[in-house]
């Protein structure tokens, strides 16, 4: 069966191809992600974002902020495929992802690994069982789910905290087990919305180490924040909205609100 990914897997096989990849050929070849004039209007006439667009290429390490209710969760749920923009289109390896076949979209997702400020683990569950989770509900076969499983485990540095229940686990490894779960199908892109907003500072540091380690071996890292302190001291791209506008794209930029 096909799989849809970011950049490498554009022979998908669907009757757009053609055309999105001559879509594709126009653009910046790093360019993986693309918003193009996207708007998102719910009911109530509630502007949630308005005519943004921005790019983001392969490698990037970008920081998303703005205040509460700028529109960052609506902007992640838009690149996640959960909603479709009421305007705009946003395209993932020149594929428009509102255009995706149903049978496709849980592709797509596979290949976006998304992290949460309040984990969502299982707390009954080890950490191994966490891991493996993601792994069994895409009916991975066992040898597959008892050899990437350790190995997702050790990246995420919690090898020795393999068989403890999650309930038991501080907040950092809490937060460490939610990554390698993110990281299990080897996403090209990781969502990471208020990743620290429940760690102490050295948690927090060490969260953000990893990702760039993550960001490092070849994953791109969208880090949703409120968290001024580590915005501009990771000297990334920052990306800021207000009130669903894009106010400022900078390169090495600083958290300005
Ligand atoms: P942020 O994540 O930056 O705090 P959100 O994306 O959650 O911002 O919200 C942006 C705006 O859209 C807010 O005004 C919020 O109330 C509104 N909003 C978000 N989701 C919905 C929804 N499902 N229905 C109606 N309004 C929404």
């Amino acid at each position: 069966m096909s799989e849809i990914g970011l950049k490498e897997n554009k022979n998908i096989g669907s009757e757009a191809e053609t055309a999105e990849k001559a879509e594709d050929s126009k653009k910046d070849d790093d360019t993986v992600i693309e918003f193009s004039n996207v708007s998102k209007i719910y009911p109530g006439k509630v502007e949630a974002l308005v005519d943004i667009s921005f790019n983001i290429a392969i490698g990037e390490f970008i920081s998303l902020v703005g205040p509460s209710g700028a529109g960052k969760s609506t902007l992640i749920r838009l690149l996640t495929g959960e909603e479709p923009p009421s305007k705009g289109k946003i395209t993932v390896a020149g594929r428009d992802i509102n255009k995706l076949k149903k049978k496709e979209l849980p592709f797509y997702r596979r290949k976006v690994g998304i992290i949460f400020q309040d984990f969502k683990l299982l707390p009954k569950k080890t950490v191994f069982e966490n891991v493996a989770f993601a792994l069994e509900v895409s009916d991975a076969p066992n040898s597959e789910i008892l050899d990437r499983v350790p190995k997702i485990i050790e990246l995420v540095g919690l090898t020795s905290r393999t068989k403890a229940f999650t309930e038991e686990l501080s907040g950092g490894e809490k937060q460490r087990v939610s990554i390698a779960r993110a990281l299990v199908h080897n996403p090209k892109l990781l969502i990471a919305d208020e990743p620290t907003g429940n760690l102490d500072p050295v948690s927090t540091w060490e969260i953000i180490e990893l990702l760039f380690k993550i960001n490092k071996q070849g994953t791109i890292v969208l880090l949703a924040t409120h968290d001024k302190e580590v915005v501009d001291s990771l000297e990334r791209r920052v990306v800021t909205i207000k009130d669903g506008r894009l106010v400022s794209d900078q390169k090495k930029g600083k958290y300005i609100l």
